[in-house]
């Protein structure tokens, strides 16, 4: 993810767009149920103010997830909107801020940053599924078991024994 910025880094004031697709494996992994289905689209813009470049991007792609509840395999599309500012190497106070050096930005580190900032571990299919039956294995969004009216019932002995063992 880097950014030839030759023809503004010399000129106050000015800014140039950028767009690009970047292979979603490159972004690192670490997360288990959340993935990405294809690639990372960019698009934004850098400008120069006086060295400090700032760079405002819109990163949307594709989650390739597992509901956590029932583990369907699903797929949303995602956008976040990214802000970040770079200074050059060695002149930053700010440890927010990233840095650069030279007329390539690399942005890789931020982008990854927000997308891990943004992106939920855990998705699930449907705001109010149901999941699988703990006992069974059933996925009760599909169909209903009797285990639950079962696991009432252990609940009541559960409470009698803790009522013993007081
Ligand atoms: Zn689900
Ligand atoms: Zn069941």
């Amino acid at each position: 993810m880097k950014i030839d910025i030759t023809d503004i880094i010399e000129r106050d004031g000015t800014a140039k767009k950028f767009e690009m697709d970047v292979d979603s494996h490159k972004t690192g992994g670490g997360m288990t149920l959340v993935g990405f289905l294809g690639d990372i689209h960019l698009k934004g813009d850098i400008c120069n103010n006086e060295g400090i470049l700032t760079v405002t991007a819109e990163i949307t792609g594709q989650l390739d997830a597992k509901c956590y509840r029932c583990l369907k395999q699903i797929v949303k599309p995602f956008t976040i909107e990214m802000e970040e500012i770079f200074e050059p190497a060695n002149s930053s106070e700010n440890l927010d801020n990233y840095e650069y050096s030279g007329r390539i930005l690399d942005i890789s580190q931020a982008v990854i940053d927000s997308i891990y900032l943004n992106i939920p571990d855990r998705v699930l299919c449907v705001p109010d599924c149901k999941g699988l039956c703990p006992n069974c294995g059933c996925n009760l969004n599909e169909k209903e078991c009797k285990c639950k009216e079962e696991s009432q019932e252990n609940n009541k002995f559960a409470a009698l024994r803790d009522l013993i063992k007081e």
